[in-house]
């Protein structure tokens, strides 16, 4: 079957899903957007999703021209229409067609494009074995300036860390805030394991507000595991017994390495791998 983009109304082939160059979606990052994940079919906590990307556009005061409900349904025909089992929702607001100047105010027609696409996984390898991290020299954005909670098409700040990580050999990295404290990873947020509880930076260490994070704090709850959503730093990290990242697209993941110190025994530990199983459970009923 051949991939079918929705663009505001309508659908195109891949070569055919075209926007102006005159989007301030392109011109200035100006938009908001959504990554989902697709499970036997279904768009995992779809509700959720949407639920945080109206919230992205209210803080930037971008009218998203459907309703929650009319997202819903065509969030769930491009799924279908596109016949992914398994796979990756890519939803993106423009600000529209604007002029070349800044105002947002010249943009009269947001644009909503859903993109139907294969998951592009890290090696199955890292799964097992778990990845290394480097700490990012490039601080995440401060929430008084770009608040991180907004999920934006401004991706510059983490695209920045990642082109660390990649240099250094790595697939993530560790973002600190202004203060020093670890805020998250570019496209993931982070937790560590120590002694038996589970921790994760709180939102206003400045992070998204991730929606895999959320369902690892309940299953964590549910199997009677302490969670604390607390400023940690990279020490905090060291000393870990375990680390795991979380996110749409990299689901639960072990961190095994920071800064070329081995966290914990250097392999996926059992409250990783409890998670990491409970979340497979939970997305596969
Ligand atoms: N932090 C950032 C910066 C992200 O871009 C993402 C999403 N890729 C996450 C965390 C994880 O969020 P979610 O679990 O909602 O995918």
């Amino acid at each position: 079957m051949s991939q079918q983009i929705y663009i505001s109304g309508e659908y195109f082939s891949r070569d055919d899903a075209k926007i102006s160059v005159y989007d301030h979606g392109l011109l200035y990052g100006d938009g908001v957007f959504e990554g989902m994940r697709i499970y036997s079919g279904k768009v995992f906590r779809l509700h959720d999703h949407m639920v945080r990307l109206w919230e992205s556009a209210l803080a930037i005061s971008l009218p998203i021209p459907m309703s929650i409900d009319e997202m819903t349904a065509t969030v769930n025909e491009c799924v279908a229409k596109n016949g992914l089992d398994d796979g990756y929702i890519r939803l993106i607001i423009t600000r529209g067609t604007g002029t070349l100047g800044l105002n947002p105010y010249t943009c009269s027609d947001p644009q909503v494009i859903i993109i139907a696409d294969k998951v592009a996984l890290y090696p199955a390898e890292m799964y097992e074995q778990g990845l290394e991290l480097v700490t990012a020299s490039t601080i995440r954005n401060h929430p008084a300036a770009l608040s991180p909670r907004i999920k934006s098409l401004n991706y510059l700040n983490n695209i920045m860390a990642q082109m660390e990580a990649l240099k250094a050999g790595c697939v993530e990295a560790v973002m600190l805030n202004t203060k020093g404290e670890v805020a998250e990873c570019t496209g993931d947020n982070l937790f560590i394991v120590r002694r038996g509880k589970l921790y994760t930076p709180p939102i206003d260490a400045g992070i998204l507000e991730g929606i895999t994070r959320a369902v690892v704090l309940e299953l964590a709850e549910a199997a009677g595991i302490e969670t604390h959503e607390t400023p940690l730093t990279r020490h905090d990290i060291f000393i870990a017994d375990e680390c795991f990242l979380t996110g749409s697209a990299a689901e639960v993941i072990a961190a095994v390495k920071l800064d070329d110190r081995v966290i914990g025994t250097g392999k996926p530990g059992p409250i990783t791998n409890q998670l990491n199983k409970a979340f497979r459970e939970l997305v596969s009923s």
